[in-house]
């Protein structure tokens, strides 16, 4: 049945409905069945259009960030997680982002799997709720090679986007997938390359290095943002006359760091770096008024940056019913 069906159908029953109240003098008993609670979330989908190319954030779900994971004064940190009513230990949403552009379908990062726990790991489920099978990726665009961004790759040594072409950074499959680098990492660093090797194993021999012009395809690039990983990048996606920038873990924490974007994250390879290429991600798209899509944003992660002055603010996007 098409939409508009629905909608009539639901008009007129509305309208018999009232018809039925006004010929009473007095208002109907209500049935005395109680609902019951429906116990379960609904999907972690939200889709929009970007010009001519469709856009489907997937939540993977949440995982505690917290706050002393953050550079900056304690007390303050505190205080502004508090303002912003976020839950107590705070928690972030981990998003991937499907972008179908009429001739092929990218999946900028894919959440993660098995590797985080069961308040995670939810992508491939999200993206079939979204009508999407895994199996019609055509190529994964990795931000870089943490654990919530491709976890959800590979499933008991097995690739769960069966057609999919990985492009990840040359820095970064240098750095995390080294045996060498990995050998002299500490101890507590260890499992993160592990974990690396085995996600991006099944996919060796369709592992793509990102083009020297950025250009993957008409209307997607990668933008080098590093500094949370040595390799981090983002992806530009364009059409018509928007553009939208993927940028990643640009931000961990949006109550603290749009306000404070020189505090930066326990696990950020380079610090300074990635105090650095946020405040380019932020600016840019400020200037450009870039639609950006956010790995760690507040679900569906999808949203605006203001500038004014020094100061930044963002503003989520406005979910619409029609694409
Ligand atoms: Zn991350």
């Amino acid at each position: 049945m098409s939409s508009k069906g629905r909608y009539s159908l639901t008009r007129r029953a509305l309208m018999a409905g009232a018809g039925a109240l006004a010929g009473t003098s007095a208002i109907p008993t209500l049935a005395a069945a109680k609902m019951p609670l429906a116990k379960a979330q609904a999907p972690g989908f939200v889709r929009r259009k970007l010009g001519a190319f469709e856009v489907t954030s997937v939540l993977d779900g949440d995982i505690e960030l917290e706050l002393k994971l953050f550079s900056g004064d304690a007390a303050e940190i505190q205080k502004l997680s508090a303002q912003s009513y976020q839950p107590s230990p705070p928690r972030s949403h981990v998003n991937a982002f499907a972008v179908n552009t009429g001739e092929k379908l990218y999946l900028v990062d894919t959440g993660t799997g098995v590797l985080m726990g069961s308040s995670l790991g939810r992508v491939a489920e999200n993206l079939v709720l979204a009508g999407i099978n895994p199996d019609q990726v055509d190529a994964i665009l990795l931000t870089h090679l943490h654990p919530d961004h491709f976890g959800g790759m590979t499933m008991e040594g097995r690739p769960v986007f069966k057609n999919a072409e990985i492009y990840v950074s040359e820095a970064d499959a240098k750095f995390w997938l080294s045996a060498e680098t990995a050998e002299k990492a500490p101890a507590e660093f260890k499992p993160f390359f592990e974990m690396a090797a085995r996600a991006i194993k099944p996919y060796a021999h369709r592992l793509k290095p990102l083009p020297k012009t950025g250009e993957i395809a008409p209307g997607v690039s990668a933008l080098a943002l590093p500094g949370h990983t040595v390799g981090h990048t983002g992806y530009l996606f364009a059409s018509e006359k928007e553009q939208m920038l993927v940028w990643g873990d640009i931000v961990h924490n949006a109550a603290l760091q749009f306000e404070r974007p020189e505090w930066t994250l326990a696990f950020d390879t380079d610090q300074a770096q990635a105090a650095a290429a946020r405040k380019r991600a932020f600016d840019m798209a400020a200037a450009d008024r870039l639609l950006v899509a956010g790995m760690h944003l507040p679900f569906p992660g999808l949203g605006y940056v203001e500038r004014t002055g020094t100061q930044y603010r963002y503003h989520a996007d406005f979910w619409s019913p029609k694409l």
